[in-house]
């Protein structure tokens, strides 16, 4: 018999959650000026708008934040941390940050810079932003699976080897200073990266003699995807597939906020002794001293304990599973969504939605609001509004490759009732789709202007 995947954990301490009226949301949504982001998170019933730095942390990670040696100087805290990451990735020198873009800040200062280019299968927007800062470009070589909702493709997060060897040629490997992937390609759907995919990329780097790193923010979950998908794999254990994961590179970048279970923390690690000397130097000036980053003596102690967690199989096993739940109850529903489901978000494919509101009245940014007024849910447009822009020259208005909505699931924190309760409100709204008609927008700032803007209802 199949038996239900439950929480592998019970409650031990909860924080309640405001419940609000349809008329008090109408109202909060119309302040808001119709932006989701600018809603107090008590205003809210259930929280998907991300994953990063949401995690529930266990007993014996707030045991460890009591136990946090908050020394300048070589506290015990920072060497708990650096076994707990040398372990899985087995890199020499491991050093702490204060989130995932300060590592990636630090390593484009040293390898970045005009004339300089940097592949990888997609880059999340501040690791693209801290190369564009640095004056080199960043550029995606994923595979084409990769960006067709609807394919099924077991690892969409692949790299297209093909391209990627092209690139090379075409630009010179003396002027790529490093080679990334991102797993789980968090900029594609959360869609996982194979293990063989992983070593071509290494091989073809190897052959130019360009470093490889990973930005490893979800490598526990993207171990998982490979035991159970790719070949030869599902017999090894998670840990084994990780440590095989990190062994292709030669460093990696991480968010702590993801796959560490923390609300704070990221590192960068290497092999390289002499890049590293050059991180540490930079780290001294923007973060703080070696053995704590940006991080408190907690925080370290933290993420210690959050690493051998996350590799366990059951919490694993629950977290991809509740994510694949929630997008196969809106599937058997008919509901259009980006499959298959990803690790830690289910994407609604908004122009699947609203067929009937064109891009430029952003379908996605409606059925986020809608998500809020109907049912106190949280989720955040990626399309249009995030991506979309209007031509300098003619003034046409120039939309998003796709129009979705990201439900992202924050780590431990839902139970299966709440996840439930999404799914009958999105039944609902998709029933009512036809009523949904989309939004102007009446303010907007010259950058990054999803986190700001103010829409106004079509009527
Ligand atoms: C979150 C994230 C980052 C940046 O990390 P922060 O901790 O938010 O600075 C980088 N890459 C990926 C893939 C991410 O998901």
């Amino acid at each position: 018999m199949m038996k239900t995947i439950i929480e592998p954990f019970r409650i031990k301490s909860v924080e309640p959650i405001r419940f609000t009226t349809t008329e008090e949301r109408e109202r909060i949504l119309q302040d808001a000026g119709y932006n989701p982001f600018m809603i107090l998170a008590d205003d809210v019933l259930i929280d998907l708008l991300t994953d990063s730095g949401t995690a529930a942390m266990s007993a014996k990670q707030w045991a460890g934040i009591m136990d946090g040696d908050e020394s300048y100087a070589g506290a015990r805290s920072f060497y708990k941390f650096e076994s707990a990451v040398r372990d899985i990735t087995g890199y020499k020198y491991i050093i702490p940050t204060h989130q995932g873009r300060a590592a990636e800040k630090i390593l484009f200062t040293i390898l970045g810079g005009a004339g300089k280019f940097v592949p990888n299968n997609t880059h999340f927007d501040t690791t693209r932003a801290n190369i564009e800062y640095s004056g080199a470009e960043a550029i995606d070589l994923v595979i084409d699976e990769g960006k067709d909702p609807d394919s099924l493709h077991p690892f969409k997060g692949n790299m297209d080897i093909e391209k990627l060897e092209k690139f090379i040629k075409e630009r010179g490997p003396e002027n790529i200073p490093i080679g990334m992937m991102t797993v789980t390609n968090n900029a594609g759907g959360g869609q996982p990266v194979s293990m063989e995919n992983l070593r071509a990329v290494k091989n073809v780097l190897k052959k130019y003699n360009i470093p490889f790193f990973l930005d490893a923010c979800r490598f526990a979950e993207n171990s998982y995807f490979i035991k159970l998908r790719e070949e030869g794999y599902a017999d090894k254990s998670v840990k084994e597939i990780a440590q095989e994961m990190f062994s292709l590179a030669d460093g990696c970048t991480m968010s702590a906020k993801k796959d560490a279970l923390v609300n704070m923390g990221g590192f960068l690690a290497m092999n390289d002794e002499n890049l590293a000397q050059s991180a540490r130097n930079i780290l001294i000036v923007t973060e703080g001293f070696p053995t704590y980053g940006g991080l408190s003596g907690r925080d370290l102690e933290a993420i210690a304990q959050g690493f051998v967690e996350v590799v366990d199989e059951h919490y694993l096993r629950y977290r991809l599973r509740s994510t694949e739940y929630l997008g196969e109850k809106l599937m058997d529903a008919g509901v259009p969504i980006l499959r298959p489901p990803g690790g830690h978000a289910i994407y609604l494919n908004a122009r699947g939605f609203t067929p009937h509101i064109p891009p430029e009245k952003f379908p996605g940014q409606s059925i986020v609001c809608e998500l809020y007024r109907f049912g106190g849910i949280r989720a955040v447009e990626i399309g249009s509004v995030m991506f979309g822009k209007t031509d300098k020259k003619t003034g046409n208005f120039i939309p998003a490759t796709m129009e979705l909505v990201r439900l992202a699931i924050p780590r431990r924190v839902y139970t299966q009732s709440h996840i439930d309760y999404v799914v009958e409100v999105i039944i609902e709204m998709y029933k009512g789709r036809e009523s949904l008609k989309g939004y102007n927008i009446v303010y907007e700032a010259p950058m990054l202007r999803h986190f700001t803007a103010r829409f106004e209802p079509i009527t």
